[in-house]
């Protein structure tokens, strides 16, 4: 979905748009979006700047970081963006860059602007650091591989440093 800036009128653009299955995806080991989109956003411009705010929402299917189990949940962002118009590079827009040096601003080609890919940016932005089932998962048993949230595995609670087993053999063997 591109917006073509020299269609636009002079009041801001409410656009509500569901993106289907598949229109907005990436695939990464730990997350893939493969699911409908809803985007809510109100597009303010002036000149070819633009300034966005508004919301994502979709479906992320995580793996598990502690027992691999894959899981769905739901991501959303909101958002307060502006977008300038990509300056040619020549000495008056050194100043252009410094004078919006601190504030949180991207560029774009001042001709379309494309909707996928601040959308895409944004549910990117709204993952979470750490990929948890849930927050107690227990995750797999170091030794055996078993999934410890459906039950104890047989080495649970026998795991003895072998050194330290031979030590202990050692005691056994002189107590008798
Ligand atoms: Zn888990
Ligand atoms: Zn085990």
């Amino acid at each position: 979905m591109f917006i073509e800036i020299e269609d636009l009128k002079p009041e801001p653009l409410h656009v509500h748009h569901v993106f289907q299955a598949g229109e907005i995806e990436f695939s990464r080991e730990d997350a893939v979006l493969n699911e409908p989109v809803t985007a809510d956003f109100l597009l303010d411009h002036k000149n070819g700047d633009l300034h966005i705010t508004g919301t994502v929402e979709t479906v992320v299917h995580f793996k598990c970081s502690r027992c691999t189990k894959e899981y769905s949940k739901a991501v959303s962002a909101g958002f307060d963006l502006s977008y300038l118009p990509q300056p040619e590079w020549s000495d008056q827009n050194v100043e252009v860059e410094l004078k919006y040096e601190d504030m949180e601003v991207a560029f774009y080609d001042g001709v379309a602007f494309d909707v996928n890919l601040m959308v895409l940016e944004q549910i990117e932005l709204a993952i979470p650091m750490k990929l948890v089932c849930r927050e107690d998962c227990k995750g797999l048993c170091y030794q055996c591989g078993a999934d410890l949230n459906e039950g104890k595995c047989s080495c649970t609670g026998e795991t003895v440093d072998p050194r330290l087993s031979v030590l202990l053999d050692f005691k056994k063997k002189s107590d008798k």
